[in-house]
């Protein structure tokens, strides 16, 4: 029986974890995390490859273009073939008894964006199904007064000046006084229990009543993301019968219940995997003969030893604490791995806001087997990473971050029981 830790339970540890477990179920597979919270700042959607450096505007069929991307690239270290069925693999897990949680094809679907653009994304969440650029039907825009950074006046403004057809919007109360700040889970669940607002009527018919009036045309209405953490099914389909349109979520950063769905997704399936997940950071490594035999962790109640035969660096990118930017360099605190830094500072970013920065594409080197390497060769011999700590690519930039975990987490996730 072969042992895996896997440190960091973002998208790419927890794939890593089920396929591992897939791979081999008598696998005793152990998932590290410190802080699931962040998934409350993703979009919920999987971009996989939304940009290539010879093309411009968005690519349609992301495995068909992965041969404009540099050899090193994560996607050509595994190669299409392993890339497609990592994909599938992605939809195996997304796919549910009764319905479907995620849609999408071969092909990148567009999605509108809080600024109001159009963003290529390969799978997203069934509740922004209906705001699909692509489908050209009127749509109206519903914001809420106090969800203040999400303006939908200015969002409908600009996407209405880039779509092939109309975009409406209007602002309207919340229907219940919600004194959490940000009070965006205290709407989901008003939501979820179909709370009464003060005269008694029930949230979700008074916010359909609320933003009725300002509907003309429109066959399909936006709103933020705050439709239910676990009854969203529902909300969506009564709301959809009394708008008669069809209702969508806008996939925006925070405020997010579409990531905080997903990690309650990966998570179900780690636990009827019978995966251990524990809320623990990496505290030490101890290694022999360029082996890791297993690392010190710190819960919040005790600090403990776990052996593994095989690890997986899942802990993510600077965001996330999987790399940290010191005074004079980036390191990679979990275990030690090298990340190579430009000599000066000044050369860690240029001043396009948006351009190519160093920082972008901070990250540990890995090599064909996803094993973090120096100059003189893998740093140990039974570590692979997966995820934004990979370094090398600017994985913003080629909205490919999403994707980029799956893939590397699936093929390092079954090598993981192989070695
Ligand atoms: C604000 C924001 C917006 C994003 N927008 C998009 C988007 O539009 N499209 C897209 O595809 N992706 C987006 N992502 C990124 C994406 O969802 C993931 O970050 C990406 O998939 C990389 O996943 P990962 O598993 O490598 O790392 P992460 O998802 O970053 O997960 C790493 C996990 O490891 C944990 N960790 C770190 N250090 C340790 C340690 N020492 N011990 C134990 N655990 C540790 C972290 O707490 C975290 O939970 C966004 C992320 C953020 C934060």
């Amino acid at each position: 029986m072969s042992r895996v830790v896997i440190v960091g339970a973002g998208i790419g540890g927890c794939i890593a974890a089920l396929a591992a477990k897939d791979a081999d179920p008598s696998a005793d597979v152990h998932v590290l995390a410190v802080s699931p919270e962040r998934y409350r700042h993703e979009p919920g959607t999987i971009d996989v490859l939304g940009y290539v450096p010879d093309q411009q505007g968005p690519v349609a069929r992301p495995a068909a273009r992965i041969d404009s991307l540099p050899a090193d690239h994560p996607y050509n270290l595994v190669g299409e073939d392993d890339l497609t069925r990592a994909l599938a693999y992605l939809d195996d897990v997304f796919a549910d008894s009764d319905r479907s949680t995620y849609r999408g094809t071969d092909r990148n679907a567009l999605a509108p964006t809080v600024t109001g653009g159009v963003r290529p994304t390969y799978r997203y969440p069934v509740t922004v199904a209906a705001g699909l650029v692509s489908s050209q039907r009127p749509m109206h825009l519903v914001g809420l007064d106090c969800l203040t950074h999400i303006d939908a006046d200015l969002v409908a403004d600009r996407l209405d000046s880039v779509a092939p057809f109309d975009v409406t919007a209007s602002t309207v109360e919340f229907p219940i006084d919600a004194t959490e700040t940000p009070p965006f889970e205290a709407f989901a669940r008003a939501l979820d229990e179909n709370n009464e607002t003060s005269d008694g009527r029930p949230v979700r018919e008074a916010l359909a009543r609320a933003v009725r009036p300002a509907l003309d045309i429109e066959s399909r209405v936006g709103f933020p993301p705050v439709l239910g953490v676990t009854q969203h099914d529902e909300i969506r389909r009564e709301l959809e019968s009394q708008l008669q349109a069809a209702v969508f979520e806008l996939p925006v950063g925070e405020p997010n219940l579409p990531g905080i769905r997903l990690r309650e997704r990966l998570f179900d399936r780690l636990d009827e995997a019978g995966i251990e997940l524990t809320r623990a950071t990496v505290t030490e490594v101890s290694s022999t003969g360029g082996s890791i035999q297993s690392v010190n962790v710190a819960t919040e109640t005790e600090q403990r030893s776990i052996e593994g035969d095989n690890f997986v660096l899942a802990t993510g990118g600077v965001a996330s604490g999987g790399l940290v930017g010191t005074e004079t360099e980036v390191v990679e605190p979990a275990f030690d791995c090298p990340v190579e830094s430009p000599e000066k500072h000044s050369e860690w970013s240029i001043s396009a806001p948006l351009g190519d920065h160093w920082f972008a594409r901070a990250g540990v080197d890995v090599t064909s087997e996803l094993k973090p390497t120096s100059r003189n060769g893998p740093v140990f011999e039974n570590l692979v990473a997966v995820g934004g700590v990979i370094g090398g690519h600017n994985f913003v930039e080629e909205r490919s971050r999403s994707g980029v975990a799956v893939v590397t987490g699936y093929e390092a996730g079954r090598s993981a029981v192989d070695w």
